[in-house]
């Protein structure tokens, strides 16, 4: 392989060595759980999205191998040719009467999930989108791929939200696309307040209930479950990687939206289904988050551990969920603190730029049903002890 070609690149990653941004990889050799094996070493696991435990259930497994020996394991194609099989049509049923929805489509991730929602129902100039600062990459990639006009608001400021509204007034279509819940932050997004300026200026309202799904509302319908807006919210884009501990996207709408998408949307069109075992785990997953009281158990873990987190003296932002950023705001302070932990057997990631503004680097703790009340005073023990060494807390 000829590497000069290649300068610009060995320059980038030197850069991103030199400003303490560059992320380490590290190899999980156990499978999903509280506790995981790194370097042959067991770390408590503080940030994986597994927020039910359900990533290695043991009954997800066992329905999974049963599944498995009567459907096989690969979709065979893309949904619209010869891809789809009675599973996904009983997931996408299922799905619909958890979220309480009219239909549902499921696409392969909630990455993909975006990227059919926007560009399929924004082509053109004349259109607008109008999206929350701090949305999720797989929206900003969504929006730069439809045609529509782009328009940011300030982070939850809805005094902004409405000043771009009528700056898109005259637009064709209008659509004002959000986080429900903000994956690095933690924090929920007024959703009655953005209803009701959708209803005013007759927008179409997309919410992503990423961080939403198996964590708000009655037993985690989401997020707009949470605020009992059913009905007012246009379109919903989940996902069946995080708390349902799978693969998978999926959104959510009336009937109409969603036989347009299996009609028009390139995710669904040119890209192959979710596999067996993925569809198989949801499909028992979503019997297990309705039939017992892991959402529960979570909110516990989470009161708990934000609580002591605060006494001790540490600034979690403004979560108001299990996400858990824990903000140090230097790049190269918190690399330091969470290798650190790491030493302490502490397996919680630092996030900063891109990922979040510059100067907002932070570690984001994520709280898991399937942590015992041991294991989240271990890590507000380590917390403590590092915190103090480097000076956070006093
Ligand atoms: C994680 C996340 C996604 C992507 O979901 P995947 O299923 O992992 O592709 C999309 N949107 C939001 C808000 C997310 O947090």
């Amino acid at each position: 392989m000829v590497r000069d070609k290649f300068e610009f690149i060995s320059q980038e990653l030197e850069n991103l060595r030199k400003e303490a941004r560059y992320n380490k990889i590290r190899v999980i050799q156990s499978p999903q759980g509280a506790w995981i094996t790194i370097e042959d070493r067991k770390k408590l696991n503080l940030c994986s999205n597994n927020y039910l435990g359900l990533a290695n259930h043991p009954e997800i497994i066992q329905f999974c191998i049963e599944g498995i020996k009567k459907y096989g394991v690969g979709p065979g194609a893309v949904r619209s040719i010869a891809g789809t099989n009675i599973l996904h049509v009983e997931l996408e049923r299922k799905l619909s009467e958890f979220k309480e929805v009219e239909d549902t489509i499921l696409l392969q991730s909630g990455f993909n999930a975006n990227l059919a929602v926007v560009p399929t129902l924004l082509d053109s100039p004349e259109d607008a989108v109008i999206s929350d600062e701090l949305n999720h990459a797989s929206i900003i990639d969504s929006i730069r791929l439809s045609k529509a006009k782009r328009y940011i608001y300030k982070h939850l400021d809805m005094e902004d939200l409405e000043n771009k509204l009528k700056e898109a007034k005259n637009a064709r279509r209008k659509m004002v696309i959000t986080d429900g819940v903000f994956s690095m932050d933690g924090d929920i997004a007024p959703l009655p307040e953005i209803v009701r300026l959708c209803k005013e200026y007759d927008a179409i309202l997309v919410v992503d209930d990423a961080h939403g799904e198996g964590v708000l509302g009655r037993k985690g319908r989401g997020v707009v479950d949470h605020f009992n807006l059913h009905g007012s919210v246009d379109i919903e884009v989940g996902t069946l990687s995080k708390a349902f501990g799978v693969v998978g996207g999926f959104v959510c709408s009336n009937s109409i939206v969603v036989e347009f998408l299996k009609q028009k949307s390139r995710p669904f069109l040119f890209s192959s289904a979710m596999t067996i075992p993925d569809t198989l785990a949801a499909i028992k997953a979503i019997d297990i988050v309705l039939n017992t009281d892991i959402v529960e158990r979570l909110w516990e873990n989470t009161s708990y551990f934000k609580k002591e987190m605060r006494n001790l003296g540490f600034d979690l932002g403004n979560s108001q969920t299990p996400i858990t950023p824990v903000m140090l705001f230097d790049e190269a302070l918190t690399q330091e603190f969470a290798s650190m932990l790491f030493e302490e057997d502490i397996f919680a990631m630092p996030i900063f730029y891109p990922t979040v503004p510059k100067n907002k680097a932070r570690i984001r703790v994520m709280i898991s049903a399937i942590h015992t009340k041991e294991d989240l005073d271990f890590a507000l023990e380590k917390f403590y002890k590092v915190g103090k060494k480097l000076g956070v807390v006093s």
